[in-house]
């Protein structure tokens, strides 16, 4: 039996959609106070209204996590309004595709800058208030791609999710001393509206290589991090849980023939 993380501050990036937004609205579901947090502040009220509606607490904010003072104002509004920041889901990123051969300086830089640049950007302007409290959860939200596996079109992409898990090693070890744990989901093929944009053709063949024949759903993702984020997870840190159904264990399709 889990404790309860009722009354939990929480801030999550990348929540007005997809993964973000299960997070969200897991957190929310679990009587924490939520921040939601994206670029487009309609869109982030929007879930957050969601959560008010089922009884919870949550308040939106815009904010982009490539910028140090959005980051910073993000931290600051979230503290002045629940007095505390306990959980961090840096979980905000971006997968526009692009071969290595036409890929330009500003490609890999979007993506490097949103994905691992923006996690710094997030984790940082939290620190403070965690390191006050001596209290904190951070999760990371990283992917198969880069961390375990490579797909064309995602050097950047994948150099990216794979350059999260470097830098939460490390912050994992500073951090431990003041009582805050940084930990890591690597969701395989989840269905959001940002995969669904890669294509009907992307999303068959990839329900096609997972054992479990589908996609995983933003649930399984926020039932992770709401684990790193219990009291049952303390003792955890620097660490990495992969939700992908299977897919990264075949090591061909006829690994996944009927017997
Ligand atoms: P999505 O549906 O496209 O949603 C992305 C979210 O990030 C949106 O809320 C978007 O909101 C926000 N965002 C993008 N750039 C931002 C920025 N610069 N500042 C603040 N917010 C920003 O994507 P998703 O599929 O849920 O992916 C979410 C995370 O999961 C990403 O880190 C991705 O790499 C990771 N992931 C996804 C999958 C998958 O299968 N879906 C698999 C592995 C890993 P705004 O546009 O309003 O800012």
């Amino acid at each position: 039996m889990f404790a309860s993380l009722e009354g939990r501050s929480v801030i999550v990036t990348g929540a007005s959609k997809g993964i973000g937004r299960g997070i969200a609205l897991g957190f929310g579901r679990a009587r924490c106070r939520v921040w939601v947090v994206s670029r487009h502040l309609p869109q982030a009220a929007q879930v957050a209204g969601e959560i008010v509606a089922a009884g919870g607490t949550a308040q939106a904010f815009a904010a982009d996590v490539t910028r140090q003072a959005d980051m910073h104002a993000m931290a600051a509004a979230a503290r002045d309004a629940f007095g505390t920041i306990d959980i961090l889901c840096a979980n905000a990123g971006i997968f526009p595709a692009s071969p290595l051969a036409s890929m330009t300086e500003a490609d890999f830089d979007l993506v490097v800058g949103t994905n691992l640049k923006g996690t710094f950007l997030a984790v940082s302007a939290c620190l403070p208030a965690m390191q006050a409290r001596k209290r904190g959860r951070i999760i990371l939200t990283s992917s198969i791609t880069g961390p375990v596996t490579g797909y064309t079109g995602w050097s950047h992409y994948g150099a990216s999710k794979a350059g999260q898990l470097g830098f939460m090693r490390t912050a994992a070890i500073e951090l431990a001393p003041h009582g805050i744990t940084v930990n890591a989901v690597l969701p395989g093929n989840i269905a959001t509206e940002g995969l669904a944009g890669l294509g009907d053709d992307y999303i068959r063949s990839m329900e096609a290589s997972v054992p479990m024949r589908r996609l995983g759903s933003v649930d399984d993702v926020a039932n992770a991090a709401l684990f790193f984020a219990s009291d049952e997870a303390a003792y955890i840190t620097g660490q990495s849980l992969v939700i992908d159904g299977g897919q990264i264990l075949p090591e061909s399709l006829a690994a996944m023939a009927p017997s």
